[in-house]
This record gives structure tokens, C-alpha cells and sequence, in this order.
């Protein structure tokens, strides 16, 4: 009896990782036509400074609102779109619109400083010849300055990346447009290898800020944290990290030095209006 029930647990087994595959399938391929309706929207998740919790600026992620599915993450198509080729004209959408969205914010509160917007870039992107060449042409289009774009490229994306691929984000480097590394910690970079790379933000992963949701903060944490923001200081790299769902994790990494944060605990990813309603509330 044991022995069926752990047959048709397997069947069951069976029969899920079978409708994944069918879902997956079924999902790229209804990638293509899915940007020609329209379903992707962008959510924009706020970016604050950890000194005085103004609003540094927000964090395009991208959502697919499906028709039979509803709506679904990044991490559900993300990798799909990437392993087709789809991720260069998605991309090539998430950054115009979400250039437009920063500039239309920008036009409104030209007195609060300047709002940053951070795209996510995927290693095929980066790969891409018209990488520079499309990102300056949706700069000079909207009339956002170069300055206020954050490109966020993820450690695993550059570790080992040759000339030919730093190439294009030195390029984009020098006009001003700022590099993160994105999920910082979570590969294996070499701390030295920093130094080659054009970036100038590192994006701390959650993982580091998890063992500070604690009270007392994990010590071994705190510790890590401390050494990677005074490493990045000193390289003159800005620290931000992800994931900071309580007041007590805020407060901890503001002591430790990390410049900007983002996360659960002053906003989820939201509508672009949520941004402008922060935006107006620093401004008074
Ligand atoms: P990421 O760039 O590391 O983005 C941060 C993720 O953490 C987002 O997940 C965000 O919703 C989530 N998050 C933010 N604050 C908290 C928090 O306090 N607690 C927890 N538990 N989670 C938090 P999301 O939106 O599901 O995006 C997942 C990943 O998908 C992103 O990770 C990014 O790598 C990728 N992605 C999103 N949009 C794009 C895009 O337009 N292009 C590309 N290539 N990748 C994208
Ligand atoms: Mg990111
Ligand atoms: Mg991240
Ligand atoms: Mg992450």
C-alpha cells in the first residue's frame, strides 16, 4: 500500500513537472504576441536615501498581465524571454517606457533633485550590438539627462566578462549613466575585479539584509555588511540594498553606512502614481 502511494505520488510528480513544461511552453511562445497587446506593465519600486528617507529614486520591474494566467512575476518569464531572444525588444520596451515614465516625473519636480530610475538589464542585452546606440537614442528622445539613468546588470552577468563586453558599459559609463551591480554577494566575484568594471553602484542582495530582520541583527551579517560598504567607499562606489522589509533593518544598515535602500517596508513595487504621490509628499 505504502509502495502505490508512493507510485502515484510520483505519478503526481509526473503529471506537475508535465503542466509546468506545458505552461512554459505555452508561455513563450505566447511571448512575441503578448508585447504586441500589450500585456507587460511596469511597476516602479521607490528607492529612498537612508539618511533622511527622501525619495532617491524608484526601480522599473516588469509584470505580464496574462490573459488565462493573470499576472505574472519576471522570475516566471524573464528567463524565457531571455532564452528566445524575446528579452531585446521586452527590454528595449521596459527602458523606453520606463525613461519616459522618469522624465515625466522629473518635468514635475525639477526642485527636488534629481529622480534616478533603475532598469534591469539580462546578459543578452548586454550582449547586444545596439546596446549604446538604443539607450542614448531613448535618452535624447525623452530628454532624460544620461545621469539619471541607473543601469542594474546582475554580478553572475559580468563575472569573467571580457573587453568586448565591458566595452559597451564603459561607453555608457562615460556619458553618465551610472552601472549597479546588481544582487551583489549572491556569485562569486572576485572583490579586486571591482575595479575593472565600469560600475558605480553596488546592490546589495537581500540575502545580507534577511539576517538583519532579527532582533538582536545576526553579528556575522552585520559584520559582512559592514566590510563590503566600507570596500565599496572606498572605491568610491555607492552602497543600496534590497529587501529591507523592517524599521529595525533600516535603521541597522543607515548606522553601517549604506547610502539608499529599497524595499517592503517603504514600499512595495507599485503604479507609477504611488511614485508621484512620494514625490509630492518630500517635496512639502
Ligand atoms: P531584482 O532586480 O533584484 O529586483 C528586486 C526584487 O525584489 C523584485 O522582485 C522586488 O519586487 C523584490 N523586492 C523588493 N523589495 C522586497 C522586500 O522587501 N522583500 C522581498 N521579499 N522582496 C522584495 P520582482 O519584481 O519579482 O523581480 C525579480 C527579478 O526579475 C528582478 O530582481 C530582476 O532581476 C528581474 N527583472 C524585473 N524586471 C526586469 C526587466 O525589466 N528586465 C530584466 N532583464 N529583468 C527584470
Ligand atoms: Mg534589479
Ligand atoms: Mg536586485
Ligand atoms: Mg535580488
Amino acid at each position: 500500500r505504502a509502495k502505490a502511494a508512493g507510485g502515484n505520488r510520483f505519478q503526481l510528480a509526473d503529471a506537475e513537472a508535465d503542466a509546468r513544461a506545458i505552461t512554459r511552453h505555452g508561455l513563450t511562445t505566447s511571448l512575441p504576441a503578448a508585447l504586441d497587446r500589450g500585456e507587460f506593465f511596469i511597476e516602479y519600486q521607490p528607492l529612498v536615501h537612508l539618511g533622511d528617507g527622501t525619495v532617491h529614486g524608484a526601480e522599473a520591474l516588469v509584470r505580464w498581465c496574462h490573459p488565462q494566467h493573470g499576472v505574472l512575476g519576471p522570475d516566471r518569464f524573464i528567463p524565457l524571454a531571455e532564452h528566445t531572444g524575446l528579452i531585446v525588444p521586452l527590454g528595449r520596451w521596459v527602458l523606453e517606457e520606463s525613461v519616459r515614465q522618469a522624465n515625466f516625473w522629473q518635468e514635475r519636480h525639477s526642485d527636488g533633485g534629481p529622480l534616478r530610475i533603475n532598469v534591469n538589464l539580462s546578459p543578452t542585452q548586454l550582449h547586444h550590438p545596439r546596446l549604446v546606440a538604443e539607450t542614448v537614442d531613448v535618452l535624447e528622445r525623452s530628454g532624460l539627462e544620461p545621469g539619471a539613468l541607473c543601469l542594474e546588470v546582475t554580478e553572475s552577468a559580468l563575472i569573467g566578462a571580457d573587453d568586448d563586453l565591458l566595452k559597451p558599459l564603459c561607453q555608457l559609463a562615460e556619458m553618465g549613466v551610472d552601472i549597479a551591480l546588481d544582487d551583489f554577494g549572491t556569485g562569486y566575484s572576485n572583490l579586486a575585479n571591482l575595479r575593472r568594471l565600469p560600475v558605480s553602484v553596488l546592490k546589495l542582495d537581500r540575502s545580507f539584509t534577511r539576517g538583519m530582520q532579527q532582533h538582536p541583527a545576526d553579528p556575522v551579517d552585520l559584520k559582512i555588511v559592514e566590510g563590503i560598504v566600507s570596500l565599496a567607499h572606498s572605491l568610491e562606489l555607492a552602497v543600496t540594498v534590497e529587501g529591507v522589509e523592517t524599521g529595525a533593518q533600516a535603521e541597522q544598515l543607515r548606522a553601517l553606512g549604506c547610502d539608499t535602500a529599497q524595499g517592503w517596508y517603504y514600499a512595495r513595487p507599485g503604479a507609477p502614481d504611488r511614485i508621484h504621490s512620494l514625490l509630492l509628499a518630500d517635496a512639502v
